[in-house]
Parts: structure tokens; sequence; C-alpha cells
């Protein structure tokens, strides 16, 4: 049995679970019309469904609320944070927003609009939604080794050079609005990119003259693995890692629902506190989410997403973090079960297209597995695949994801291996029943853009 690494914290407030049966399961599914988010949480045992502002904070960060500032405009609360992101990132300006997608909002439409587009090593979902809300296109540009689960390589998140060059050269690099460099790669599986890969990305931005942003949800756990797996970043500390790497791009949106460990929150960080367009940032914001001093958050989030910035750096912490990964990985290994490998930094991506190889991605394999789980064990999961796809916006067709993936995505701070042990068990029975199940899933209704969130599902019949 490989080791677990103990948790460096200890609990101080307890939230009781509620128990279930396999045929309260069923019932739960078919009244959520087989949709994963239309599950009320307090039916489900271990919630995976998502790591965004699902962590539990800390003591220190629940003191630091007390003395948030409620200031309207030009709190205390906003100039520390201010301060914070200048000491981690280095950057200049900060617009603190409500999460991620409100940075994306407030940002995107800055340097996107119809006839232009994005370029990515993978967009997140509703990054995706929020160019082509801004009437841009999307284009990817990922390592492909990414596209083998089996292959386990360091970096198999990184930008692939070439194909960011090739896009670049087809489209022109005056229709380039935007270089997104997500890291970790959620989509590919919460896997790391490297600092080298970094600067290239970085090289060609300058080259083309394309504004280069970082999507950084996950900067922290990023950062760890550079250390852990890059050598010529062994002997600098995360903090000093994720300096170098912001030192690269123009501008980061960040959800801080996850690293940052608070349960609500964003940050859109620009370099150049000079630059032009912050007075642009600052005025969508006002329309959007509200003042710039506060955008979107009460004081007290403001404070504790300041110390959630420094817990989430903890090294400490993120050995511990990208420990619990591996013990799980390194269990599903021994069981012979397919998942995106190595692990990845906030999660197992299980490969769903090999649980099912017989289940066509328009049946959506990744959704089948996810409601496999919760029938066996109440575990909460989603679909990374072709269901979270869904269609593209100028054709209307299913859009075939690269990869099939069932995501456990693990909040932090939250469970303990003995909840982990539990999920390994029943991804066990679910993986030797596998050739029992034969369809999948057909949509029944859908809403345009992220539908996945509220479709409609129904099994399809023999
Ligand atoms: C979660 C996430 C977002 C969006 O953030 P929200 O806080 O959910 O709005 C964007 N990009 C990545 C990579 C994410 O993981």
């Amino acid at each position: 049995m490989p080791r677990f690494i103990p948790e460096p914290y200890r609990i101080k407030m307890v939230e009781p679970i509620k128990m279930t049966t396999r045929k309260e399961r069923e019932d739960y599914l078919k009244e959520a019309e087989y949709n994963m988010f239309r599950l009320r949480g307090e039916d489900v045992y271990v919630d995976t469904l998502t790591d965004s502002g699902t962590n539990a904070m800390s003591d220190a960060q629940w003191s630091a609320m007390m003395i948030g500032d409620e200031a309207y405009a030009g709190g205390k609360s906003y100039y520390k944070l201010l301060d914070a992101c200048r000491d981690i990132f280095g950057y200049e300006f900060t617009q603190p927003v409500h999460q991620g997608r409100a940075a994306e909002k407030v940002l995107m439409p800055i340097f996107l609009h119809k006839g232009n587009y994005a370029i990515a090593n993978l967009f997140f979902d509703t990054t995706r939604a929020h160019v082509e809300i801004a009437g841009a296109r999307c284009l990817e540009a990922c390592n492909p080794e990414a596209q083998d689960s089996q292959l386990r390589a360091p970096f198999k998140g990184n930008m692939d050079i070439a194909q960011l060059e090739r896009h670049i050269l087809d489209r022109g690099a005056e229709n380039i609005g935007m270089v997104v460099m997500t890291i970790t790669n959620n989509s590919a599986g919460g896997q790391p990119v490297s600092l080298q890969n970094m600067r290239e990305t970085a090289a060609i931005c300058k080259k083309f003259k394309i504004h280069l942003n970082i999507d950084a949800a996950r900067f922290a756990e990023n950062a760890m693995f550079v250390k852990q797996r890059e050598p010529a970043c062994k002997d600098m500390s995360v903090k000093e890692i994720t300096r170098a790497f912001f030192a690269l791009a123009d501008t980061y949106t960040m959800s801080a629902k996850k690293d940052t460990i608070v349960n609500m929150g964003g940050l859109l960080g620009v370099k150049d506190g000079k630059a032009p367009y912050i007075l642009k940032i600052k005025a969508n914001c006002i329309s959007y989410e509200g003042f710039y001093t506060y955008g979107g958050l009460t004081g007290r989030d403001l404070e504790a997403l300041r110390v959630g910035l420094y817990e989430g750096l903890d090294e400490n912490w993120l050995r511990y973090r990208l420990g619990t990964m591996d013990y799980m990985g390194t269990r599903l290994d021994e069981m012979g079960i397919p998942y995106q490998s190595p692990a990845g930094g906030h999660g197992i991506f299980l490969d769903a297209a090999r649980f099912y190889p017989h289940i066509p991605y328009y049946e959506f394999p990744g959704q089948v597995l996810a409601v496999e789980l919760y029938k066996e064990c109440g575990l909460r999961t989603c679909d990374i695949g072709s269901f979270m796809m869904g269609n593209d916006p100028d054709t209307g067709e299913q859009i075939k994801s690269l990869n099939e993936f069932t995501r456990l995505a693990i909040a932090r701070r939250v469970y303990t291996q003995s909840h982990y042990d539990m999920v390994l068990d029943g991804i066990k029975a679910v993986w030797d029943n596998r050739n029992n199940i034969k369809h999948g899933y057909r949509i029944t209704w859908e809403p345009p853009i992220l539908r996945h969130f509220q479709a409609s599902l129904a099994p399809v019949d023999a």
C-alpha cells in the first residue's frame, strides 16, 4: 500500500454527512434528470463535483474576516490585498472580482471581439464561454501527450509551441486577441505547465506582439509540480517559481476558489500599473461587479482571500496536497484502473473512454461513469469530456472532446484518508461492473451556452 502523507492540519469544526441507500440514490438521479449539478448537496456522501469554493478555511482566515473593512470605496482590506499581490505575483494592479468567470467577463471583451481568436493550451469551460460571448473564437494548442492517459510525462499540460505558432501564422497575428496559458491545465487533467514552456510561449507572444494572460486558478499546485519535476527549478521556492511564471505574462485571471482556499473570490492582475486598459477594467468592473476596490466581494472576503494566497503557497501543504493525488493514483495503478496519469494537482481524472470503449462520445462515457459512481457509493463527480464541451457555436454540432474524463476534484482540507479509501473501493466496484453497462445518455433539453450545468439527460435504451 503506498504511503499517505499525513494532513498538515487538524479538525476544529465538523459537518455531519447524510447516509443514503442505493435505491434512494437511483431515485435522486432520476429526479435530477441525470445531471450531477442538479443533485442536492445533502444527498452526496463524498462530493468531488468540483474543488471550486468547496475548501475549508483556516482559523487564521476566519479570524482575519473579523477585521474586514466594509468601506464602499478605498477600504483597508483592498490595499492590503494589493500589497499581497505585489509581493506574490509582482503585479502592480489587482482587480478583485467575485469569482474567476467575472475576471474573464471583465477582461475578455477588452481584447476579444467578433472576427478574432484566443489561443490556449486548453480552455476551461467558463473561459471558452467568455471568449465566445465576446464574439471571438477559441483555438487550442495542447501538448499532444495529454491525449494519451496512459503516457506518463512530467508536463502534459504544456502549450504545444509549434501548434501555437501555426495558429498565429494561419490566422494572422493581428487576429489573435490573446493567448491564454492555463496553470495547471484543468481540462487536460490538472496537468502542470513547465517554466520552460511558459518562457517559450512568452517569447512567441513577444515576437508577434500578442497579449499573454495566465488563467491562474491553480498557480500554486503548478509551481509545486515545477519544483518537483523541473530540474532547473528544484532549488527555487514555490513563491520564487510563482514570481518567475507571472513575470512572463501581461495579465492573469484567477478563480480564488481553488488554490487560494476561499469559498468565493477572484482576481484580475495587470503587471504594468500604467497599462491604459486598466481604466477599462475598472469601468467594466463598476458596471458588472461593483466598485473597483471591492469588486463584488465584502471586505471580510478580501481578508480571507489575502490570507489564503499565502496559505495556498505553503510548501508543506502543497506536498500533502500533491501527495494525496499521488496516493490515489498509485492505488488505481495497483488495481489496473485507467486515469490521466500521472495524477493531476487537484484531482483524479478517470479515463471513461477506457471504462466504456463501446459507448460513443455522443452518449457521453464520462457522464455514464459519473452516474455509476454516484449509484455505487454516493460519490459525486462530473464529466470533463464531450458532455462538457457542448456544441460548436457555428454549426451547432456536438464537439468530440479529445478525452472523455470523469473528474474527481478534491476539495482542499475537507476529507480524510478514509474517505479517499472508500472512494477507491467504489471506483473498483464500478470498474469490475463496466461490461454490464451497454448504453449511455442522450440530451432531452439543453441551454445554448455552458449546457452541462443545467441540461436534462435520459438513458439511451437498447
Ligand atoms: C474554476 C476555473 C475558472 C472559472 O472560475 P470560477 O471561479 O468558477 O468562475 C476559470 N479557469 C479555470 C482553469 C478554472 O479552474
